[in-house]
């Protein structure tokens, strides 16, 4: 099975996105992470996008479209996590399975409203191995080892990524609806709720 979750910056999609596809064996793939490793390992693919997070914007549609041409696994199942973001990415992705005889089955859309996206933005913090606490701390429960807020969630910068999603990854919302594909989940609740919802309306569509 293919999939992808949709939703705006701190809907809970990384977190929900590693539980389905543990659940499903499919391959995770966030954008988001493969961008941030590049920016730490300086790469030419880091190096090109790391201005363009910092400030909240997105990462030009060419450079994220040869990125997914790349990572796209050929037999796994995937769960797209990030991606597509626009409708040009939309569009690329779908050109790309076509040819490839695939198809994405789900589109899975977290609705979490912009009061409650600012409000666990601006408290999110994580830590060097990657755990994500949706509470202050200085120290990460899980691993021990010290937090650190991401650069794009301060609060400047999160009301930035917030009209971007608006403008340019929310139509994609009608896009997948046009498509009988989309299927939308209440975002705001508990984590394993929000989960069992997922698994429930992506084993029954
Ligand atoms: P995320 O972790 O998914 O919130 O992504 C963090 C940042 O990476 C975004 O704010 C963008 O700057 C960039 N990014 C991730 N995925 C994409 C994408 N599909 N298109 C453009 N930029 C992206």
């Amino acid at each position: 099975m293919n999939m992808i979750l949709l939703g705006p910056p701190g809907a809970g999609k990384g977190t929900q996105a590693a539980m389905i596809a543990g659940e499903l064996e499919l391959m995770h793939i966030s954008t988001g992470d493969l961008l941030r490793s590049a920016v730490k390992n300086g790469t030419p693919l880091g190096l090109q996008a790391k201005a363009y997070m910092d400030r909240g914007a997105l990462v030009p549609d060419e450079i994220m479209i040869e990125l997914i041409r790349e990572v796209l696994p050929k037999e796994k199942g995937f769960l797209l996590d990030g991606f597509p973001r626009t409708l040009n990415q939309a569009d690329a992705l779908e050109e790309m399975l076509r040819n490839a005889g695939k198809i994405v089955e789900h589109v899975v859309n977290l609705e979490v409203d912009d009061s409650t996206v600012v409000a666990r933005l601006s408290q999110r913090r994580q830590c060097k191995s990657g755990h994500i606490l949706t509470a202050s701390g200085n120290s990460c429960p899980e691993c021990g080892a010290e937090t650190f807020q991401r650069s794009d969630d301060r609060p400047e910068t999160i009301q930035k990524r917030l009209s971007v999603y608006h403008e340019q990854t929310a139509p994609l919302i009608a896009y997948y609806r046009r498509q009988n594909k989309l299927v939308s989940v209440n975002g705001s609740g508990d984590v394993q709720q929000v989960f069992s919802k997922i698994t429930e309306v992506v084993g029954n569509a």
